[in-house]
C-alpha cells in the first residue's frame, strides 16, 4: 500500500538561526529530517528565525524567515529559573506563523525545546508533536513535560533512552535516534592522526577534560564548534601548556566532516545528560572512533570495543587509557555502525510513522 504524503509544518528552534551553530544539533537534526521527509515524498515547511539557510538538497522545502528577538537557551539559565520571554521573542512568532497556516498541513512538528509551544498543546485543535531535543535542563521544562505526557503522551518524542529518563513520562517513551545524510561523510582510513573534539564550547560539555587528555601526552587536541562562552574557553587555554588546543571554528557539515575524518580519536565528554550528541555518530560516520563519558546519547550510540571506547563519567584517567588503545578500534566498524544505525531517511521514515500513527489514534 502506498504511504500516504503528509504536508508538515516544522518549527525551529528559537535559539539562533539555522546556520548560526547557535542552535546546537537542532539545526542539523533538522536539515537531516527535511531532506528525509522530502525523499519520502512529503512536503516540509520551515518556520524558522531570520537568517535560517537550508541546502540545496532541501530546496524543494519552503522557508519562512521570521523576525524577532532570539530566546535564552534553557541549559544556559538556572535550573529553576522562571519563563522568560522577551519582548518581540521570536518563539511566540513561529509558533504563531506555524497556527496561521496549519490549517492547509497534517501536522506541526516542533524542534523548539520551549515551554510555550508544549504548554499551548492541550489548548490547541492543530496536531502538534514535539522532537524534545534536551534533557531536564530546567523544572520548568520538565513539569511542563511531565504533564503533557499525562494528556497527550503520543504528542511527544526523544532522541534516546537516556535523555527521556530525565522525565517522568506517563508511558513508555517514543525514541526516534536521530539521522544524517551519511553520503555527506566521508570514510578516512588513516590512523595516526590527531585528538579531535567538537560540540559548543560551553560548561555542559567538558572540553577541559579531553583537553586534559591532549596535554597529558603532549598532543594537539583540535576543536571544532561555536564558542557560546568566552570565559571558559579562555580559561581552558590558559589552564594547559600552549598550544594543546587548536581552534578550529565552527565550519560547514562538508568542511567539519573533511577535517574531523583526519583525526585518529574523537573525544566526547559531556558533563550533562546529551540528550543524542551529533558530532559522535558524525565522527563514526568518517571512521573515527569516539572515546566518550558513558554518559546520556553517546553512552547509547557507541558499542564499546567496537566503535570506540566508553569509560565512566568523569574519569578522566579512564579516558587517557581508552585513548592510548584506540589501534585495536577498525575503523571500518565505526563508518559500518554510524550508516546501520542513523541514516537520516531511517531517522524520517520513523518520524513519519510517530506522525501517522499518532493522528490514527487522537
Ligand atoms: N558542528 C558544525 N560545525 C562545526 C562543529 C560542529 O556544524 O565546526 C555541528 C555538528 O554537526 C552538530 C552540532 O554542531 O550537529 C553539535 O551538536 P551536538 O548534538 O553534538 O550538541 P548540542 O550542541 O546539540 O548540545
Amino acid at each position: 500500500m502506498k504511504s500516504k504524503i503528509l504536508k508538515i509544518i516544522l518549527i525551529s528552534t528559537p535559539i539562533g538561526f539555522v546556520g548560526s551553530g547557535k542552535g546546537g544539533g537542532v539545526e542539523l537534526t533538522l536539515v537531516s529530517l527535511i531532506k528525509g521527509l522530502l525523499e519520502l515524498g512529503n512536503e516540509v515547511t520551515l518556520v524558522a528565525p531570520e537568517g535560517s539557510r537550508l541546502p540545496k538538497s532541501c530546496k524543494r522545502a519552503q522557508l519562512i524567515n521570521i523576525p524577532g528577538m532570539t530566546q535564552i537557551s534553557w541549559q544556559h539559565q538556572d535550573k529553576n529559573s522562571p519563563i522568560i520571554i522577551p519582548m518581540n521573542g521570536v518563539l511566540p512568532r513561529l509558533l504563531d506563523c506555524a497556527l496561521n497556516i496549519a490549517k492547509d498541513y497534517d501536522a506541526i512538528i516542533n524542534l523548539s525545546y520551549d515551554w510555550l509551544p508544549l504548554w499551548a498543546t492541550p489548548h490547541l485543535e492543530v496536531d502538534i508533536f514535539h522532537l524534545i531535543s534536551m534533557g531536564a535542563v530546567s523544572e520548568v521544562m520538565r513539569n511542563t513535560i511531565n504533564n503533557l505526557s499525562k494528556t497527550h503522551h503520543r504528542r511527544l518524542a526523544f532522541h534516546t533512552y537516556s535523555q527521556a529518563s530525565d522525565y517522568d513520562l506517563k508511558k513508555e517513551p517514543i525514541i526516534l535516534g536521530n539521522g544524517f545524510d551519511l553520503k555527506d561523510y566521508h570514510f578516512k582510513k588513516e590512523t595516526t592522526g590527531p585528538l579531535g573534539w567538537a560540540g559548543r564550547v560551553a560548561p555542559e560539555k567538558g572540553l577541559e577534560d579531553a583537553a586534559e587528555v591532549a596535554s597529558s601526552i603532549g598532543e594537539t587536541l583540535l576543536v571544532w564548534g561555536v564558542v557560546e562562552d568566552k570565559t571558559y574557553a579562555k580559561n581552558i587555554e590558559l589552564s594547559f601548556p600552549f598550544g594543546t588546543i587548536e581552534w578550529r571554528g565552527f565550519l560547514k557539515t562538508h568542511d567539519f566532516q573533511n577535517q574531523l575524518g583526519t583525526c585518529r580519536a574523537f573525544i566526547n565528554t559531556p558533563k550533562w545528560n546529551e540528550a543524542y550528541g551529533n558530532v559522535v555518530m558524525e565522527a563514526m560516520a568518517c571512521g573515527v572512533p569516539v572515546v566518550a563519558y558513558d554518559r546520556g546519547g553517546p553512552g547509547e550510540l557507541i558499542k564499546s570495543g567496537l566503535t570506540g571506547w566508553l569509560v565512566p563519567p568523569d574519569d578522566v584517567d579512564q579516558l587517557k587509557i581508552a585513548v592510548s588503545k584506540i589501534d585495536q578500534i577498525d575503523r571500518n566498524d565505526c563508518r559500518n555502525w554510524a550508516i546501520k544505525s542513523s541514516s537520516h531517511i531511517e531517522f524520517a521514515r520513523k518520524v513519519y510513522s510517530w506522525i501517522v500513527s499518532a493522528i490514527d489514534n487522537l
